[in-house]
C-alpha cells in the first residue's frame, strides 16, 4: 500500500499534465510506504515517448544519494499514459524493479482521470495492484 501527500500528488499531476501528449516520469521519495515528495524528471527514452518513458540512471542514482543524506528514500516510479488507462504494461514490467511501487497516471486529453500502483514482482513476470491512496 502506497500513501501520497497532497504536495506531492499535486507535483505529479502537474508535471504529466505538462509532458502531454508524451508520457511524463519521476521519481516518489518517502519512507514506509508514505510519499513525502515528488522528484519530475526528464522522460529520457529516445523513441517515441507518447508510447514509453526511461528515466535515466544517472538521475535514479543522484536522487537516491540525496534523498538518503536525508534520511528518506526513493520508494517508487510515476509515470503517465497519455489518452490511455493506468494499467502496467508487459514493457513496463521488463523495465521494472522489485522494490519500488509504480504509480501510473491515465491523462485524458491533457488532464489527469485516473491512476493506480503496481508492485513488480522478483522475476518480472507480473505487478498486482497495490491501494493507493493520494491528496
Ligand atoms: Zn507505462
Amino acid at each position: 500500500m502506497i500513501r501520497i501527500q497532497k504536495t506531492a500528488w499535486e507535483k505529479m499531476v502537474s508535471h504529466v499534465e505538462k509532458t502531454f501528449p508524451k508520457e511524463g516520469c519521476g521519481l516518489m521519495i518517502g519512507s514506509d510506504g508514505v510519499v513525502q515528495e515528488a522528484v519530475p524528471l526528464p522522460n529520457a527514452y529516445t523513441g517515441p515517448q507518447e508510447d514509453f518513458f526511461v528515466i535515466d540512471p544517472k538521475d535514479l542514482h543522484r536522487v537516491d544519494r540525496e534523498s538518503r543524506a536525508r534520511g528518506l528514500d526513493v520508494v517508487g516510479v510515476f509515470h503517465s499514459h497519455p489518452d490511455c488507462d493506468a494499467y502496467f504494461s508487459k514493457r513496463d514490467l521488463e523495465h521494472s524493479c522489485p522494490w519500488f511501487s509504480y504509480v501510473v497516471l491515465s491523462i485524458k486529453n491533457g488532464r489527469f482521470d485516473h491512476a493506480n500502483s503496481y508492485r513488480p514482482d522478483f522475476d518480472q513476470t507480473e505487478a498486482p495492484k497495490e491501494e493507493l491512496t493520494y491528496g
